[in-house]
């Protein structure tokens, strides 16, 4: 296991130093084009992170908010001439005001209880989906056959939210994704083993937010795999990445699933460990060593091999790709347009590879500012006049549903896997 990285008190002050305050990062920050305080872009929360560090500020709680307001897009570090890496110093710094303070019990008893226990988040997820699908037969489910399923059940429900969530101090803005009644992980066994191990045997790395969500593009990984003669191997002993609690400077948790997880895989005999998350991708590959520091992202698994698939264009279909941050600027990966516009109409998305302002759990903390960039985004999807937006992180695809939710526009969100699914051949029988 590599050794999660933590800043030193010299390392830091170093890196805060690179930043000469040319201002910059002012015209690439999201964030900071909602809010427009200087504390809200890099330069800004730099300086203040420099005053903490001499001194002259404490780590406290209002430090932590301030911090907290940022996606770890790390768009300001892509247009910076220093290079400064403001989304590392941030979550360093997060993680001195978490040694230093406890917690919001809540986030304590997610990041520390629920994500290491997989199989409790998935029946919880199914107990929370189960819900949100009576109900949304009660309210009348949309109509709309071009949405997901998913997605046809938050448009039934979004008026529902915007009453009740006021009344438990959230924001009216806050739409809440749908979880899926049916989870993908068995819970039976040690390991879920799919198709042909004994000529390539991959792990499995399926991620909560797959898990929870969007299970059938967890079925459409196995799908693709199989059709490859590629053998799956998802260890059920598997837990969150690590991402959440890192990302939230609870070092300590974060530190225990990467050991959970590195215990999963081990000894396994896997020929690499792919997922369909760009956000857990870019997270084991930056923080753990061994088979799952070498993740492969779904595209990444399949540029060598699509050709092998036989895959069925759609012709007049119109789509998009959103290029994940994690994507973009964490892992470098290619946008996904050659292999859609194989497949369907490729039409372009102006900003494609800007956040969508979802960014874990940034939606709920600051649901105002992600609402604002969410629906920025939306309105671009929309100009581009694609049926299906195409993503790669699980994440932003609860952003861009969200957000597509509140403009009520017909566009359906498809994670690649699934979009590649849908396009195989029947097996016949
Ligand atoms: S672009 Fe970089 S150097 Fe310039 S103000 Fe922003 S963080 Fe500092
Ligand atoms: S990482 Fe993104 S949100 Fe954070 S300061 Fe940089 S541009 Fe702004």
């Amino acid at each position: 296991m590599k050794p999660t990285k933590t800043a030193s008190a010299a390392g830091l002050r170093r890196e805060l130093e690179r930043c000469v305050a040319c201002g910059k990062c002012r015209a690439l920050c999201p964030v900071f084009s909602v809010e427009g305080g200087e504390a809200s872009v890099a330069r800004g929360k730099l300086k203040i992170l420099a005053a903490a560090e001499d001194g002259e500020l404490d780590y406290n709680a209002d430090l932590g908010r301030l911090l907290d307001d940022c996606l770890g897009c790390r768009l300001c570090t892509s247009g910076c001439p220093q290079g400064a890496r403001t989304d590392e110093l941030v979550y360093a710094a997060r993680q001195r005001i978490r040694d230093r303070r406890s917690c919001n019990p809540l986030e304590l008893f997610i990041l520390r209880y629920l994500l290491p226990r997989r199989a409790l988040l998935a029946s919880l997820a199914r107990f929370v989906g189960r819900w949100q699908n009576r109900l949304a037969r009660l309210l009348g489910r949309s109509g709309n056959e071009e949405l997901s399923e998913g997605q046809r059940v938050q448009r039934a429900l979004v008026g529902l939210y915007r009453r009740l969530l006021p009344l438990a101090g959230l924001s009216p803005r806050l739409v809440p994704p749908t979880l899926s009644p049916r989870q993908f992980s068995s819970g039976r066994g040690e390991v879920q083993a799919f198709g042909d191990a004994n000529a390539e045997r991959w792990g499995f790395f399926v991620g909560c937010a797959l898990e929870t969500a969007y299970p059938r593009s967890a079925r459409a990984v196995v799908e693709l795999a199989r059709r490859l003669g590629i053998g799956l191997i998802a260890p059920t002993t598997q837990a969150c990445c690590g991402l959440p609690a890192w990302g939230s400077g609870d070092r300590r948790a974060a530190s225990a699933l990467i050991n959970a997880n590195a215990a999963a895989f081990a000894d396994r005999d896997l020929d690499g460990v792919v997922t369909a998350c760009a956000s857990c991708a870019s997270f084991l590959r930056e923080h753990y060593s061994g088979v799952l520091g070498r993740t492969q992202t779904l595209q990444e698994f399949l540029r060598e091999r699509l050709g092998r698939l036989e895959l069925r264009r759609t012709p007049g279909l119109r789509v998009t790709w959103h290029q994940p941050c994690h994507l973009a600027r964490h892992l470098a990966v290619e946008l996904a347009e050659p292999m859609l516009a194989r497949l369907a109409d490729y039409v372009e998305l102006e900003e494609r590879d800007v956040c969508c302002g979802g960014a874990g759990s940034y939606f709920v903390k600051h649901p105002e500012t992600a609402a604002a960039i969410g629906e920025r985004k939306a309105k671009r999807i929309v100009d581009s006049g694609a049926e299906v937006v195409v993503t790669a992180c699980p994440g932003c695809a609860m952003q861009l549903e969200a957000s597509l939710a509140r403009l009520n526009a017909p566009v359906r969100v498809e994670l690649l896997g699934d979009f590649l699914a849908r396009r195989l051949p029947p097996v016949s029988s």
